[in-house]
């Protein structure tokens, strides 16, 4: 078969060890788990000898490695950018053990290549595609410059990291079908400020809320033009837009380009219809499948990230229902509420606020 060398020093390899399921064991019939026990024991031999050669090459040339990018994650392994190559990547031992979190898409990595070369400097195998694959070691994490991060309790307290390095979160709402909530939306806009990121709001579907019979506009539109005015008076900048009236659209296309923006807001609201108006071609709800998910590769987070053809990234986090308020404290609280703090807040603001008070855990029980 092609792509399966006979017994080359390549099928030790972490790719095709990998492709092949070594490290997967959740799946395992009980009748074979003997044979698998022996199996990971022996790979984890490998593994831990692989991580001893990194370990091995000096640490001083930290400073020359490349920079990579991880944009996808999985239980044992790592996909990093660079240079338009995507290594798969397993972190040094020591590294894993000493970093307080474990790897998210977005963080930038210093990496050893460890793809094995022939003479002439190209990687072996890679006429056969399926395991072919550049290969590294990861040395540093670079320090996050952005954090999200989902909530995980039910009362969002408890957090794990899910993306790194994001410039910009859309947090978008529908006028109606479903009904803007206004409390969530303060939510999301304490996650994306207090982890460092920018947030665009964006109120879509106007088409929606036409005036009724006397000419007026409905009572939601007034209530949403007010509350979007206000957010523009906090500096936060707001998009109407409107999927079937091409309304926005082109203001949305430019807030995007060349950035990387994570897209919040609950389903239904028309995130994917807004990203499929930006670019044609891009289904979240299909979603990219990967060359390992689709071989039953269980990534360990949930956030996808899509190119754009523009120039950019959007990143989409199905099944996170809420990112956690991360570096959020109840003495910092009013950091977020500017309008709050100088007084001059709507009620519903004030009523935001002290919800989210409320929610945060109290300084002693951090
Ligand atoms: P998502 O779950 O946030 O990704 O939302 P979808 O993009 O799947 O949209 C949910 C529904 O709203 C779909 O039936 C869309 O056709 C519809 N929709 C999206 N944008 C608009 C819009 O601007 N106006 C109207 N009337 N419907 C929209």
């Amino acid at each position: 078969m092609r792509g399966k060398p006979k017994k080359s020093p390549r099928e030790k390899d972490l790719t095709s060890r990998y492709l092949t399921g070594g490290y997967e064991t959740d799946d395992v019939d009980q009748a074979d788990e003997f044979r698998a026990r022996n199996k990971t024991l022996q790979q984890d031999k490998m593994a831990k000898t692989a991580a001893m050669r990194a370990e091995g090459a000096s640490a001083a040339d930290i400073d020359t490695l490349p920079i990579g990018e991880v944009v996808q994650v999985f239980s044992l392994f790592s996909e990093v950018q660079h240079e338009g190559k995507t290594y798969l990547c397993v972190v040094r031992r020591t590294l894993s053990k000493l970093a307080d979190t474990f790897l998210v898409v977005g963080d930038l990595v210093k990496f050893r290549d460890s793809t094995i070369r022939d003479d002439a400097g190209k990687d072996i195998g890679t006429s056969s595609e399926s395991t072919a694959h550049p290969e590294g070691v990861i040395e540093e994490i670079l320090p996050r410059r952005t954090i999200l991060t989902r909530a995980d309790s039910f009362k969002g307290i408890t957090q794990s990291p899910i993306i790194a390095n994001a410039e910009q979160v859309l947090i978008v709402a529908s006028i109606r079908q479903p009904y803007a909530k206004w409390g969530l939306i303060d939510r999301m806009l304490v996650a994306a400020q207090a982890g460092g990121l920018k947030p665009i709001v964006c109120l879509n579907k106007l088409d929606l809320a036409t005036p009724g019979e006397d000419g007026q506009p409905p009572a939601d539109l007034v209530e949403a033009n007010g509350v979007l005015d206000h957010y523009a008076s906090m500096g936060i900048r707001v998009l109407r837009t409107s999927v079937s009236l091409n309304l926005g659209l082109d203001e949305l296309r430019e807030v995007l380009k060349d950035h990387v923006t994570v897209l919040a807001g609950h389903s239904g609201v028309g995130k994917s219809s807004l990203v499929r108006a930006v670019q044609p071609s891009l289904d979240l709800k299909v979603g990219e499948v990967s060359r390992y998910t689709d071989k039953g590769r269980h990534t360990t987070t949930s956030a996808r990230r899509y190119p754009l053809e523009v120039g950019g990234t959007v990143i989409d986090t199905p099944g996170v229902k809420q990112f956690g308020l991360w570096g959020a404290t109840r003495e910092n609280l009013e950091e977020f509420f500017p309008d709050v703090a100088a007084g001059n807040a709507p009620e519903w603001r004030k009523r935001s606020y002290e919800r989210i008070l409320e929610s945060l855990p109290a300084a002693d029980a951090r």
